[in-house]
């Protein structure tokens, strides 16, 4: 009987990028991978570290995933133990294995789990992801980051910048549209680099050209690109196709030039507004959302006012608020001016709710408009269906479960909290 294998996910979409990945090398290694909750003879814990509270999510996790499988081999992959300290491995004896270089100890760790002898098959990463539970394909094109922000503990983890050929993921494309594929988000760490350690100029653009070019019908996402990676190339493909959603999650972390110095972001406000108005201006009616870092060691009000009115300069749709978190063996842990936690909280929460004001604000502005709705849930108590549109957002409407994974039409009629309601208009082929 060939063994089963499980993986569970702490972290962003790069990180679940990874875990499909994950899956794809297992299921190629023999092993039956199966949905988190079933049970597993080996099971991964794809793991964060980009804040405390993710630290904390992981050895939750490994502590409950041992509980739950006391017989299970248990590794602990992804960024977290690519800068856990041995105390924190040992802080963590549920923990088998841990694999700081995913890249080149997964491989020969699989073939030791199964002593070589079980033989499997290629899986499309639309596959992977069913597993995980997405509906939509994440295809990983890099990896890595060569900047050097004050803040990040990314670089550390995940190591230099470096790309996926161009080849491979067409290819990794084409099988997944096969599969049944209607929606990518490509995804990474900095996808803005893509192709520049060969020389490639607007080698994303050039990409995303590809891609569009050899699929037939799914529609492409782009993952957090940099304002200043916002190329005229890249922008300009928005009006030659609709298969490139209206959506770009920017960057932004805040608005005050002496903040933007201090953590050693490479652009002024100014050109985080000039890049935004570009974007709109590319693609009329697109979506955009920014992170915020708030609390950023030294933020003064006035700093803190600054991100406020650039978030409103620029138009912004939502914001990702992120509190500000010192991490070990960055830059700015060392720095002494943190400011206090009541005043950090107090700016998260104004942040916040001036991030639920423009969530709907935008969702007004799609009353009334057919939108393409790729459906993820089904709800057939409610005999209502939802998903995401090629905004981001999501809709709800009436409908069953056999529309699920499926593109359809669906016009919009009302919002409601963050979410918007229609009618089920063209079941698309
Ligand atoms: S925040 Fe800066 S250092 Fe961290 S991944 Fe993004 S660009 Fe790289």
């Amino acid at each position: 009987m060939r063994k089963r294998l499980t993986v569970l996910t702490v972290g962003c979409k790069a990180s679940f990028a990874d875990s499909a990945g994950i899956i794809r090398n297992a299921a190629a290694a023999g092993f039956e991978v199966v949905p988190n909750g079933e049970p597993a003879d080996v099971l991964f814990i794809n793991g964060c570290t980009v804040t405390h509270r993710a630290d904390r999510d992981n050895r939750a996790l490994a502590r409950r995933a041992r509980r739950d499988n006391p017989d299970a081999v248990l590794i602990m992959s992804g960024c977290f133990p690519a800068t856990a300290s041995e105390s924190v491995r040992a802080g963590l004896p549920e923990v088998d294995h841990w694999l700081s270089k995913t890249d080149t100890e997964l491989t020969p760790l699989l073939k030791r789990l199964t002593n070589g002898d079980e033989h499997g098959g290629p899986i499309s990463d639309y596959r992977a992801d069913r597993i995980l539970g997405h509906k939509r394909t994440f295809l990983k094109i890099q990896d890595g980051c060569d900047s050097r922000c004050a803040y990040c503990i990314v670089p550390l983890a995940r190591g230099s910048h470096r790309s996926v050929s161009g080849d491979e993921i067409v290819s990794r494309a084409i099988a997944s549209e096969k599969d049944g594929a209607t929606e990518f988000l490509l995804t990474g760490i900095h996808i803005g680099r893509y192709g520049i350690e060969r020389n490639e100029t607007d080698g994303l653009a050039s990409l995303v050209r590809r891609l569009l070019k050899e699929t037939t019908k799914p529609r492409f996402r782009l993952g957090s690109i940099e304002p200043l990676e916002l190329t005229p190339s890249l922008l300009s493909i928005f009006s030659e196709t609709d298969r490139l959603c209206p959506h770009l999650h920017i960057p932004m972390q805040s608005g005050s030039d002496p903040v933007l110095t201090r953590m050693r972001r490479p652009y002024a406000s100014s050109q985080f507004l000039d890049a935004v108005a570009a974007a709109k201006e590319a693609a009329s009616g697109i979506r955009i959302g920014a992170d915020v870092l708030v609390g950023f060691p030294g933020e003064s009000r006035d700093d803190f006012e600054a991100t406020l009115a650039v978030v409103d300069a620029a138009g912004i749709d939502y914001l990702h608020v992120f509190p500000y978190s010192a991490r070990p063996g960055t830059e700015s842990a060392l720095w002494r001016d943190d400011i206090s936690s009541v005043l950090k909280k107090e700016r998260v929460s104004a942040m916040t709710d001036l991030d639920l004001r423009l969530r709907s604000g935008f969702l007004e502005r799609l009353t009334g408009r057919l939108l393409d709705v790729l459906v993820q849930r089904s709800n057939p108590d409610e005999g209502t269906v939802s998903g995401v549109t090629e905004y981001g957002v999501d809709a709800q409407f009436i409908g069953n479960p056999e529309m699920l994974c499926r593109m359809v039409s669906v016009r919009i009629e009302s919002t409601s909290g963050q979410r918007l309601f229609g009618r089920l208009e063209v079941p698309h082929a």
